[in-house]
């Protein structure tokens, strides 16, 4: 059942098997699966519960009604770095472009030998990868919607003779409006809002829409529930207080969230490793003029990746937003932005992203919700970048681009010849050349079987507080190299299962 700031109209008091907080990748498929095992669950989101109707296909509209901090969020140190998490069921799932890659197999290795992670292994994973690719759809888009700028990256890579794929989304029916961070108009993405959600509802779950948690309840040294507010979703003011007290404790904030909360409650931070260790796929766009026509808002929006460099690790990928999110990607200002954005036809926008080895650390402030968020990119993170933004230009040229925009402080505003891709590779780079996102923040509550290592086991549970377990993409030890969503839902479900074992 569902009980939003509308239906809630007095304090509420819950008494579960689990509660879960936050319903995105994490949240919603750990909900799902506890609640399939037989368990009452209550799964509490902060956000409100929109269908594809409610969606606006203005830009600026959809960040204030979907994103933290109205889309403004940022990772600060030597250069300023928009992130970018969601306010709403289905969590970021919901804003996503819908990519899912499994984390590789020698990724996984690599943190079950350097974290000691008992209970984890790319056999164990799999039947859950295969299970939630079956539920989610997960597959390559249908020809006809990729449209040119996935199209044209294809021949790209043929032209170059690398590894490139129809990247396998979550979606059915999905026709190539290029509207995805923005929430999917068509109701084609099946974010965790479209399945998970709906299928725990199903069930007889409970979940509480517009409901802000904020403690963490502890009796005799374990976690026992948690408690906050149901806001008035205009006002954002509190209205209800509502309390869910439960045997298992759930969290599912995302990496940003998670910490803070943990923070605010002084609570499962021995390691002294909440909210440090934050990581992503720093990532950047670049932009190729074509002279045939791309209309690259025509298809997919993200359907088309060069994995040839991933072992060394970046991926590119093909990438489009609304105009107005391109507009500010595109270089420079006045009349040459202008005639630049008015060849929009032509552009295609390729991207590459880098596994970031840089961290930072997220930080409760005092007041309110929204964390301090410190990071700076490393200079071998800058050489990454620069290697992965020659080879998008190289891409970029092999598919038949006239003019590249790389978009590199310190370097031409245009390349004009395939040749001149070498001087991206010839330039002394810094990373404040780069005019970068943060792609996939993880990382801040780390899993490793090692306390002073780790925030949480590879069940999921506090190595400092029973019963209180994380299952989102803050237990990610460092960046797996791919699009996380389906791995964080996996690792959820996997912690479920456990879980389940214990209530
Ligand atoms: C524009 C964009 C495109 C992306 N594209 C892809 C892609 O194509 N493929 C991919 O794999 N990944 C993609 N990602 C990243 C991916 O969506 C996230 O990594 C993933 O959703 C993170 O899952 P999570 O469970 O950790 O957190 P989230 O999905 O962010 O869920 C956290 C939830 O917790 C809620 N919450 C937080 N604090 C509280 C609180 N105190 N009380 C109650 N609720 C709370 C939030 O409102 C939110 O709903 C993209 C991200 C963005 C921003």
């Amino acid at each position: 059942m569902i009980h939003d700031f509308a239906s809630v109209s007095g304090p509420v008091r819950l008494d579960v098997d689990a509660v879960v907080v936050g319903s995105g990748a994490g949240g919603a498929a750990a909900a799902y699966r506890l609640q399939r095992a037989g368990k009452a669950v209550a799964l509490l989101e902060e956000g409100a519960y929109y269908q594809p109707s409610d969606f606006h296909t203005d830009s600026w509209a959809a960040m204030r009604q979907l994103y933290r901090d109205q889309g403004l969020r940022a990772m600060v140190g030597t250069m300023i770095i928009p992130t970018m998490q969601a306010k709403c069921v289905g969590g970021t799932t919901l804003v996503n472009s819908a990519i899912c890659f499994r984390i590789p197999d020698e990724v996984l290795e690599e943190w079950v030998a350097q974290e000691g992670l008992q209970d984890l292994s790319p056999d164990i994973l799999r039947p859950l990868f295969e299970e939630i690719e079956e539920f989610l759809n997960i597959s390559p888009d249908d020809e006809q919607y990729l449209g040119q700028n996935n199209l044209l990256m294809r021949r790209a890579c043929q032209a170059k003779g690398w590894e490139g794929q129809v990247i396998r989304r979550n979606s059915r029916g999905c026709k190539g409006c290029g509207l995805c961070m923005s929430g999917c108009i068509e109701g084609a993405k099946l974010s965790t809002d479209r399945t998970f959600v709906p299928a725990f509802l199903e069930l007889g779950g409970e979940l509480y829409t517009d409901c802000r948690i904020e403690g963490i309840l502890v009796e005799s040294g374990k976690a026992v529930g948690v408690a906050g507010w149901v806001l008035d979703r205009k006002t954002e003011q509190p209205k209800h207080r509502l309390e869910a007290r439960a045997r298992a404790v759930i969290l599912a904030c995302g990496t940003m969230g998670t910490p803070v909360l943990l923070q605010k409650n002084r609570l499962a931070n021995s390691s002294g490793l909440v909210g440090k260790n934050l990581c992503n796929h720093t990532g950047t766009g670049m932009l190729g003029f074509f002279e045939e026509v791309v209309n690259a808002w025509d298809g997919v929006s993200q359907g088309y990746c060069c994995d040839q460099f991933r072992k060394d690790g970046f991926m590119i990928e093909s990438f489009w937003a609304p105009p107005d999110v391109i507009g500010i990607r595109a270089p420079g200002f006045g009349l040459y932005h202008k005639n630049l954005m008015a060849k929009l036809k032509h552009i295609a926008g390729w991207g590459a992203m880098i596994r970031a080895t840089s961290t930072g650390t997220v930080t409760a402030r005092r007041k309110g919700w929204s964390p301090a968020i410190k990071y700076s990119m490393s200079q071998r993170d800058a050489s990454l970048m620069q290697k992965a933004m020659k080879a998008t230009a190289d891409l970029l040229f092999a598919g038949g681009a006239r003019k590249v925009t790389p978009g590199i402080y310190g370097l031409p505003k245009e390349l004009n010849d395939p040749s001149e891709t070498r001087l991206i590779a010839e330039a002394n780079l810094r990373p404040t050349a780069f005019n970068p996102i943060g792609n996939h923040p993880m990382g801040t509550c780390r899993m490793s079987e090692r306390p002073g290592r780790g925030v949480v086991n590879s069940h999921g549970e506090s190595h400092d507080l029973p019963n209180l377990f994380i299952a989102d993409a803050s237990v990610f030890p460092n960046a797996p190299g791919v699009n996380p969503q389906v791995t964080i839902m996996a690792l959820a479900a996997h912690f479920a299962d456990y879980i389940q074992t214990r209530i």
